[in-house]
């Protein structure tokens, strides 16, 4: 008898067990039986054949219409033409010299049917298919009775290995099993009324009816689900059992007077998280903190009051951007928030006061040694900063708080590389890009607390979106930058946006996985400024942005286009995420169906920061009835960040969803759908924070335990592998 772990060696022998590894990557019975069916087909419900795409890798269930084996005219060989019906439309299978299969594919028999559609002569067929007949009464060989039931489970197959081939061998392994050793809490289980994991898995493979099937399929995924979490929540709890320093709030400190001279008063919502984060940095466990918030809403003061707490508490802060130009502009926000209270050391400043300095890649050596040296000495309280700030040669006095902003393009182990850099765990708060929803977060960033911002400080303008199409109606192109002029002339600013640099650069747009390679003729920042600089823009100061410039060029132009020097900034993507310009009132985003929903959200994030209405034209050249103009569509509709992060996930892969930061658990999520499952995670983590509050150990969980040591491993193995 045979459990999870038993080699399939000795379950289906060794050729078989061969190419199940080779094809599946299945080695024991646990393995194999963890390649889950894609669906069920019915028997007698044929498959509709009218469905059936030219190209399409199809299995299916078919009935024996009519045979005719003939021989090839003019050359040796037969062949038989075997035309298979679902009772109304057709579909003909070909094989070459292989007449013998005629005496088998009698009228009427069914089968599955597996191959590639192809079309000849104007009709869909499937050539050389592989095929199995389901027994009939009039088989006496009941060994093929791997199709006993009236469900027939369809698997995701391989070449060498078709579905029912994989059914023969998964029904052997189910056969064989003994007791199989279920992990899942026994209390938890019967609470949702799941069948044991044994049962589960013979129920999904072999269902007697489709209940059964769901059941199980539930408490596999519930399971995935389940299991997530509780490396969550553990981790999580080990977390706090970490020593921090307390850094609570001092009274008559930097905070207090920045505070003062807020020319703006804080929102409620940012009110409640900054009580949040007061709360956790008071703590003496470290804080791990998520901060998301729709774009605009006003996380950068949030964070730089925490920042400050920690100045007063005589620690200092690294604030980590994804950009430079996002580093540059911090620098400059955050020095003029602070005003005198960032000339510390300075004769007749506040006692208070502190500095304010910056460390990137690409800075001159003089800037960068000032900057270390500021950072060593603890002189700087806040260090702003690009990855380079994760570089060995930065070192703080005393790090106690690390603020991520726009985390999407951070990884853990950035995060992590600059926690070491602290001598007690310091406090970590990650901000988002992208507001993303509830179920996804608690996924992604389980071991995190989360606080949302939802609110936009009060006195915001609308935005309006409109989708211009410039192959219909390219005389909405011409408005389009009539439009810039008229902002302008009322003294505003105005982004244009294009997915390149150059003729020859790659796009920097993040739709690749739906385009694939397929090369279009797409804008470029430095064909587009000419034309509408000797164009429809003459007369007004235009200037480029784009990620290959040198630094200061990047710097002196974000400079002059904040401080109002710029009427028009061309640029790449990398205005995407935080500039904050608040004269600005335009973008126009050139081939916006190249963007993705939530990076179009982003960029639109950039106008209607003031008090002024914003306009945003997203310019395509897509078809009207095409997804892509749908999408640009959704992001006119709206301006719910949360709403479009939704549907920007449902259009990626799970993996995508998932991102960098789970890769390693990722292979042990089959079933689970992070945007379609929310309340069974809902349920899983409810069911896994009670049961690690209860027994953080999981002492009385053995089985439950050493599950969870497994997925442990492969995280840490995943992590090791990307260096
Ligand atoms: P994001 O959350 O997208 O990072 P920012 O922190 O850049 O947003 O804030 C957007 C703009 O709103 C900034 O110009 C900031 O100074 C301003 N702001 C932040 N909080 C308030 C508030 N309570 N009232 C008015 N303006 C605010
Ligand atoms: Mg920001």
């Amino acid at each position: 008898m045979a459990d999870l772990t038993t080699k399939l060696i000795d379950v289906v022998g060794d050729r078989t067990a061969k190419v199940l590894e080779s094809g599946i990557g299945a080695r024991t019975v646990g393995d194999l039986l963890r390649h889950y069916p894609r669906r069920y087909m019915v028997r007698g419900e044929l498959t509709d054949i009218s469905e059936l795409k030219e190209g399409d890798e199809v299995t299916i269930l078919a009935e024996v219409f009519s045979t005719n084996a003939r021989s090839l005219r003019g050359r040796k060989g037969t062949i038989l033409e075997v035309v298979v019906t679902d009772g109304t439309s057709k579909l003909s299978l070909t094989f070459f010299n292989q007449a013998w299969r005629e005496r088998d594919l009698r009228l009427g028999r069914q089968g599955l049917f597996a191959g590639k559609v192809g079309v000849f002569n104007g009709k869909r067929q499937l050539s050389h298919p592989d095929y199995e007949l389901i027994p009939d009464g009039s088989d006496v060989d009941s060994a093929i009775d791997e199709f006993a039931g009236k469900y027939l489970p369809v698997y995701p197959a391989t070449a060498k290995m078709p579905s029912w081939k994989l059914a023969q061998c998964i029904k052997l392994a189910v056969d064989s099993l003994d007791e199989v050793q279920d992990f899942l809490p026994e209390e938890i289980r019967k609470k949702h009324g799941y069948p044991t994991l044994k049962e589960a898995l013979m129920h999904l493979h072999q269902p007697e009816d489709i209940d059964q099937a769901d059941q199980a399929r539930q408490r596999l995924t519930f399971d995935e689900a389940f299991l997530l979490q509780l490396l969550l929540v553990v981790r999580r709890a080990e977390l706090r059992k970490l020593n921090a320093k307390s850094r609570p709030v001092r009274d008559g400190g930097l905070l207090e007077e920045f505070d003062r001279n807020l020319p703006f008063t804080l929102t409620a919502g940012q009110r409640e998280v900054i009580a949040e984060i007061e709360g956790d940095l008071a703590a003496s466990h470290p804080m791990h903190r998520l901060l998301q918030g729709e774009v605009g809403s006003g996380k950068t003061v949030v964070a730089l009051r925490a920042m400050l707490a920690v100045v007063d508490s005589g620690g200092q802060a690294a604030l980590l951007a994804p950009t430079e130009v996002l580093a540059q502009q911090h620098l400059r926000t955050i020095t003029s928030l602070l005003g005198p209270l960032s000339h510390g050391g300075m004769l007749g400043g506040s006692e208070n006061a502190t500095q304010v300095t910056l460390i990137t890649g690409s800075q001159n050596a003089l800037s960068r040694k000032e900057a270390l040296t500021l950072a060593e000495s603890g002189q700087a309280g806040i260090v702003i900063g690009t990855h380079a700030l994760l570089s060995q040669t930065v070192n703080f006095a005393d790090l106690g708080l690390i603020v991520v902003d726009e985390q999407h393009r951070f990884g853990v182990e950035q995060r992590d590389a600059l926690k070491a850099k602290a001598g007690l765990p310091p406090h970590v708060l990650v901000m988002t890009a992208t507001p993303i929803p509830r179920t996804v977060a608690m996924t992604v960033f389980g071991d995190l607390d989360v606080s949302t911002l939802r609110e936009l400080p009060s006195g915001r303008q609308v935005i309006t979106t409109h989708v211009v199409p410039a192959i219909e109606k390219p005389a909405f192109v011409e408005r389009a930058w009539s439009r810039i002029r008229e902002e302008v002339a009322n003294g505003h600013q105005a982004y244009i946006v294009a997915p390149r640099i150059n003729a020859t650069s790659s796009a920097d747009a993040d739709m690749d996985f739906l385009f694939g390679t397929q090369s279009t003729e797409l804008t470029s920042v430095e064909d587009l400024a000419p034309t509408l600089e000797s164009g429809p823009l003459n007369g007004l100061r235009i200037a480029l942005l784009h990620g290959q410039l040198p630094t200061d060029a990047k710097e002196e132009t974000m400079r002059a286009f904040s401080q109002g020097q710029v009427d028009v900034l061309i640029s790449t993507t990398v205005i995407e995420v935080g500039v904050d310009v608040p004269n600005a009132t335009v973008v126009v985003i050139m081939d916006a169906d190249r963007f993705g929903v939530s990076q179009l959200h982003q960029l639109r994030g950039r106008i209607g920061r003031g008090s002024a209405p914003g306009l945003c034209l997203l310019v395509t050249g897509a078809p009207a009835d095409s997804s892509a103009r749908a999408r640009l569509e959704a992001v006119a509709g709206t301006l719910d960040g949360f709403e479009l992060s939704r549907i920007d996930l449902e259009q990626r892969r799970e993996g995508d969803v998932l991102g960098v930061s789970q890769s390693g658990t990722r292979s042990h999520l089959r079933l689970l759908r992070v945007l379609r499952d929310e309340s069974l995670i809902d349920q899983a983590r409810s069911d896994a924070q009670n049961l690690i509050d209860n027994d953080a150990t999981l002492a009385a969980f053995p089985a439950l335990a050493h599950e969870l040591k497994i997925l442990q491993a492969d995280e840490n193995a995943d992590y090791i592998d990307k260096g």
